[in-house]
């Protein structure tokens, strides 16, 4: 393909991608294929020769749409929302057209530049402390991580406590090895964290314990504050809490103003896995949530869940760069990467707040994002969301049928029908079914709960009214149902 071509392919793409995200309603949005059905539509092997971009264009709808699970039709109400915009969309082609590489500031200065620049002013947007903010007199700064991803985030964060626990023990206690101290080391998350959390405590080889929840499914102090007790009269050394701003399961929201005091006077690091919740924090009727961030080391977020910002891009901030940077510094500078800026800032050491050496220009999403959307326009985003589940909500609470198993704050309503779990259990199975609607389960004190998120960007109230139309009706030939 030469430059003639791809102009005119381009744009036809680009004509493609938008006739997609018009239309979108119009196709089922979830798959009706089984696994390996892609197997026997395409060869076994790679081509020898090279073939035509038509007959190349020509298998997109046939290989592969099928297989597409339309996480942007507004009938898709599964996990939660994974952010699109077309100005996104846009800054990822011209990503692609640089297709640079960002580990140090040399390698490609804008990369570093802009990252740190959007990520003071994302931050700015969330009020988040000034020590978060790279162009004060902090210490801290912000990074989107390369994964890019709120399970790398929290990793980097267990990584960069572990050290820092270590070379604290062994200042106290000189003659201590790595390995004697190890075993010792206790990190905490809530029940109801999300899986990556307790995969991160997995690679960074350190116990992780999970605290019980309250009643609206968040971790308070209390219960916290005795399991730490009980650990450390056993002699083990508590250094890491990993809290949840707006859980996985109900969207619910650990105490860290109480969390928070209990983590600085015990020296542990306290990290704040926000991952969808987190874009909210731009509308101020939202920000007390975050309340209670002051004391945390790190805080992360993915815009890429909510603030209209394709995947993948998730956001870490931290109080102290050198903590983070701390992880890696064992491992000397090979000479091809020095360069006569190094000193520069803390910027041409972002290479050293990740674990992969390659970095992308993400923050050019972030940048049009930003310009184009405003921040009103963002919020205005957030807010409508938060109104559609609202409404959902509304239509469930005048049903007697059913109940609402978790206080809704902001997008994602937890519901289910009254009596067994055997009952909504069936419910979700004929929802899958029909293909009309996509939702995905979760348990909460033992109950089968349907998990109903606000997820694609052109989601109205109409797409609301539509989906409860389908779930009542669904409802009602179950119940007709000899057996029930
Ligand atoms: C979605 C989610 C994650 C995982 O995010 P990734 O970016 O896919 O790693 C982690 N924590 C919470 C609370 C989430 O909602």
């Amino acid at each position: 393909m030469d430059a003639a071509e791809f102009r005119r392919r381009g744009k036809e793409m680009v004509d493609y991608m938008a006739n997609y995200l018009a239309n979108i309603e119009q196709r089922p949005v979830y798959p009706d294929v089984k696994p390996g059905y892609l197997r026997s539509l395409i060869p076994t092997e790679a081509p020898l020769e090279p073939e035509n971009y038509e007959d190349v264009i020509k298998d997109v709808e046939r290989v592969i749409m099928p297989g597409v699970t339309h996480w942007h039709s507004p009938y898709f109400y599964a996990y939660f929302p994974t952010a699109s915009s077309y100005p996104a969309m846009l800054a990822d082609m011209l990503c692609g057209a640089i297709g640079g590489m960002g580990f140090t500031w040399a390698s490609n200065p804008v990369i570093t530049e802009l990252e740190i620049v959007m990520l003071d002013w994302l931050g700015k947007m969330l009020k988040l402390p000034e020590h978060f903010i790279a162009g004060t007199h902090g210490q801290g700064g912000g990074v989107i991580q390369v994964g890019s991803t709120a399970s790398e985030a929290t990793l980097m964060s267990v990584l960069a406590a572990r050290c820092k626990a270590i070379q604290q023990v062994q200042a106290s206690n000189p003659g201590q090895s790595e390995a004697e101290i190890l075993p010792k080391l206790v990190a905490y998350t809530s029940e109801q964290a999300h899986s990556s959390v307790e995969r991160a405590s997995l690679i960074g080889g350190v116990l992780m314990k999970k605290v019980p929840t309250d009643d609206n499914y968040a971790v308070g102090g209390g219960m916290f504050k005795k399991m730490l007790e009980e650990d450390k009269a056993a002699g083990l050394i508590p250094f890491y809490l990993c809290a949840t701003l707006g859980t996985t399961p109900s969207c619910g929201f650990d105490h860290i103003t109480e969390l928070g005091p209990i983590c600085n006077k015990e020296n542990m690091w306290m990290h704040i896995d926000a991952a969808y919740a987190g874009s909210a924090f731009i509308c101020p009727e939202f920000r007390p949530l975050l309340n209670g961030v002051e004391f945390a080391d790190s805080f992360n977020f993915n815009p890429h869940k909510w603030l209209l910002t394709n995947f993948d891009c998730s956001t870490m901030w931290v109080k102290k760069r050198d903590d983070i940077i701390g992880v890696f510094k064992h491992s000397d500078q090979p000479f091809y990467l020095k360069h006569e800026h190094q000193d520069y800032n803390h910027s041409s050491l972002l290479q050293n707040w990740q674990i992969p050496h390659g970095r992308r220009f993400r923050s050019l999403k972030l940048w049009f994002v930003f310009r184009m959307y405003g921040i009103q326009g963002l919020q205005a985003h957030i807010r409508k969301q938060v109104a559609l589940a609202k409404e959902f909500e509304s239509l469930v609470r005048a049903d007697k049928r059913f109940e609402i198993c978790a206080e809704v704050i902001m997008g994602l309503v937890c519901f289910r029908l009254k009596g067994s779990n055997q009952l909504t259990e069936l419910l979700l199975k004929r929802i899958t079914e029909s293909r009309e609607i996509h939702l995905v389960p979760c348990h909460l004190s033992g109950r089968f709960v349907l998990r109903f998120a606000i997820c694609a960007r052109t989601t109205d109230s109409r797409h609301i009214q539509q989906a409860w139309r389908h779930i009542t009706q669904l409802t009602f030939e179950i119940l007709q149902e000899p057996n029930h």
